[in-house]
């Protein structure tokens, strides 16, 4: 049974599958169902005292009281855009680390809303135009630290003014997921079990750098969550420059990572490209960029840069997205430009970096 031990003393219990909370029943002398109830308690109703489990039996609660415990980070910091009702949170985790999450309420008024999750603390790839890049690597995230962040996004929806509830989940915060895949992975399959929060498939999406063993392996989980690829320059002399993780695995090792991926799940691939002003936004990198998506019958999500501060890295200007899209339609690819939300509180991609130290 793999649940993550707390300060190796307790088992957390948010980081357990169903299987996990059904095996540690057994355990307990108790019969299958108990287990399935505990995960219910635990994901679902995202309780986090065992005291509140009121169908458990008193000495089933009392044994996990003394032996379990269900960790919630503690919400250190929070910031609403006035513009769009993102809210950015800094959580503080059990040992003091701390890491962002962005909630972005859907603008349909149907209540539902996005959850941009981290998967690491800072980031070791070290993309030159992404905040978090810049900050380092300190660490993994667990799987009950990367559930929690979507726990909490529901809970806050429940009780605030403007409700709200979490439809869709997005690998797209701090770190690059496939640099912690076991956890990564598991947390998809307890946030799409119909027992617990119950995410459709298809409104997970996790965002790669490009890590090409994580793609290989990812295409055999049986999983129909969307895979985006963070491309950026369809040129491996460019895109070296701009996301290192190209030295070790360039656009041929990539496409073909790619290929499989579709062979095996079915699924089409979104490519992302952030336009920066004069580096990857010439019409001419829009061909690259189409020459590479096409054969794969990729979508391209186009995303204006978010400013970092960063002097050489600006945003590409509107007429030259239209260039850059037009481009990529007159090639037969679908681009759509990805809206920008919460950047006015420094949520949006590429922004996230604690904020104690903005
Ligand atoms: N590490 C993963 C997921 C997190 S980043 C990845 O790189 O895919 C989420 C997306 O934001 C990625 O496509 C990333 O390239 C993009 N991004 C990073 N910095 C950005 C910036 N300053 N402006 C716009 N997008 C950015
Ligand atoms: Fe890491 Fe993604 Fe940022 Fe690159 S863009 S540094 S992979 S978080």
């Amino acid at each position: 049974m793999f649940i993550e031990m707390v300060s190796g003393l307790l088992r957390d219990l948010r980081s357990g599958s169903i299987e996990d909370m059904v095996d540690l029943a057994l355990d307990m002398d108790q019969p299958r169902f108990r287990g399935i109830q505990l995960f219910r308690w635990i994901h679902k109703s995202g309780v986090t005292s065992f005291m509140d489990m009121t169908n458990l039996p008193l000495e089933f609660r009392m044994r996990l009281r003394e032996e379990c415990s269900i960790q919630e980070p503690v919400i250190a910091a929070r910031r609403q855009s006035a513009a769009d009702g993102t809210v950015k949170l800094l959580l503080q985790l059990a040992d003091g680390e701390k890491v962002e999450s962005v909630i972005m309420p859907h603008e349909d008024n149907s209540g539902r809303c996005t959850v941009c999750v981290s998967s690491q603390i800072g980031c070791p790839v070290g993309c030159v135009f992404c905040a978090t890049g810049s900050m380092g690597f300190t660490r993994n995230l667990s799987v009950s630290e990367i559930l929690s962040q979507v726990y909490l996004a529901d809970k806050l929806g429940m009780n605030g003014r403007k409700r709200w509830y979490v439809s869709n989940v997005v690998f797209m915060g701090m770190g690059e997921p496939f640099l912690n895949y076991e956890a990564v992975i598991k947390s998809l399959r307890i946030l799409m079990d119909s027992q617990g929060i119950n995410i459709g498939q298809r409104r997970i999406v996790v965002s790669t750098a490009g890590y090409v063993p994580g793609i290989m392996k990812m295409a055999g989980e049986g999983l129909q969550a969307v895979l985006a690829v963070s491309l950026h320059a369809a040129d491996n002399g460019l895109r070296n420059r701009l996301v290192p993780l190209n030295r070790k695995y360039p656009l041929e090792a990539l496409a073909e990572a790619c290929s499989y991926y579709n062979e095996k799940t079915g699924r089409r691939i979104t490519f992302e490209y952030a336009l920066i002003n004069n580096i990857n936004d010439s019409t001419e990198c829009a061909r690259q960029l189409a020459k590479f998506a096409e054969p794969l019958s990729a979508n391209v999500n186009l995303i204006p840069l978010n400013d970092v501060s960063h002097v050489d890295y600006r945003r590409s200007s509107n007429t030259q997205v239209a260039a850059f899209m037009k481009v990529l339609e007159d090639n037969g690819v679908e681009a759509v430009i990805r809206k920008e939300r919460g950047s006015d509180i420094a949520g949006a991609c590429g922004q996230l970096r604690l904020l104690l130290k903005e």
